[in-house]
């Protein structure tokens, strides 16, 4: 049985959260004399800024709830996902004592915020070149210290989703949280975790405004769980941490979703385009199936392609170096002139 008490840290449990005047008060009408404030107003910008944001985000949370499926009190803001992954690990991992366990080649924010947090991290690589996971040395890698386990779908670098029936049976088996991070779900054709909140307390979604919303400069990020996991996330947040002008501007955002779903229509379709023009060039090996906005592209020579296209102001990412993406860049999928634009100069790269 998964029994999230037992999994919290001490000091987490025990923490009396900061309590911000908005916290006390919650009303709208008023004279605010309460949280040191400047009551003149914001003189240099035509917009107020004076006062402090909404701690807990209600009014972007309906409106996500809305789109999600989830109630608010399922969804946790964080000043993008990489709060929601720092929390994480303070919220469930004693420093020098627990540890997680990452699938690479992945996101490397996992491993750099248990870093920080002084947290082990045991890695149990994907499955060569289908990049699945590998769900029995995960389960073997598992102790009675293991606290998270990051599962990146679809994955970044390698595009690809994990399957569905792999998760579950980490969800099933392992007594710890399972962190789904579904940072591209939108450009996947395969459906989103969310699903299987209801049935099992010891998941995790990560989602984000980043990507397919393209808000990546607003830090949006988004957690679903049982609202026991997402009531300790908001005890050790930061009071403030999602700022008014990005609240406001995810409100207009979240309104669009048509607009989103166009241009993310388009984008797929880029997608394959591109695929299939980098396929045709002499150079490249191999052209991954991607459910996410980039390619993981295996070629020769990844080193000199990247400085080519460097040198052209095209800047890709080099992951040659990445153990099980030898040879590999990853190319974000961008707007039909820049694709163009980098297919024609590839058309020039000769070794
Ligand atoms: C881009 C990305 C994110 C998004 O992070 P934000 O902090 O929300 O911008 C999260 N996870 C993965 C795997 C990503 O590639």
């Amino acid at each position: 049985m998964f029994e999230l008490n037992n999994k919290i840290r001490e000091n987490i449990k025990k923490l009396v959260p900061y309590s911000s005047a908005r916290d006390e008060y919650k009303g709208k009408e008023g004279i605010f004399l309460d949280a040191n404030e400047n009551s003149y107003g914001s003189p240099s910008l035509p917009k107020d800024y004076n006062r402090y944001p909404d701690p807990l985000q209600l009014a972007v949370k309906e409106k996500l709830s809305k789109i999600k499926g989830q109630p608010p009190q399922n969804i946790f803001l964080g000043n993008g996902s990489d709060e929601a992954i720092d929390i994480l690990l303070r919220a469930f991992c004693g420093p020098g004592t627990d540890n997680v366990i990452i699938c690479p080649p992945t996101y490397g924010m996992y491993e750099v915020a248990a870093n920080i947090n002084d947290v082990e991290v045991k890695k149990v690589n994907l499955i060569p070149e289908t990049f699945q996971l590998d769900v029995n040395n995960i389960l073997t890698a598992i102790n009675e210290r293991t606290k998270l386990v990051f599962v990146c779908c679809p994955n970044n670098p390698t595009g690809n989703s994990v399957k569905d029936d792999d998760v579950i049976r980490l969800l099933k088996e392992f007594r710890g949280i399972v962190v789904v991070d579904e940072a591209y779900i939108n450009f996947s054709p395969y459906r989103s975790s969310i699903r299987h909140l209801l049935t099992y307390p010891n998941l995790v979604i990560l989602q984000t405004l980043s990507k397919a919303w393209g808000l990546a400069g607003l830090r949006i990020g988004m957690a679903f769980a049982s609202q026991q996991i997402i009531d300790v996330f908001n005890k050790i947040k930061p009071p403030y941490n999602i700022n008014s002008a990005s609240q406001e501007a995810a409100m207009l955002a979240l309104d669009d979703i048509d607009l989103v779903n166009r241009s993310m229509h388009e984008l797929l379709e880029e997608r394959e385009k591109l695929a299939g023009n980098l396929a045709e060039m002499p150079f490249v090996i191999k052209v991954y199936p991607s459910d996410a906005n980039f390619l993981l592209v295996k070629m020769k020579e990844p080193r000199k392609v990247y400085d080519f296209l460097a040198g052209r102001n095209i800047i890709v990412r080099d992951r040659s170096k990445v153990p099980l993406c030898e040879g590999c860049l990853r190319i974000t999928v961008g707007t039909w002139e820049e694709n163009i634009k980098l297919i024609d100069t590839l058309k020039e790269f000769t070794t």
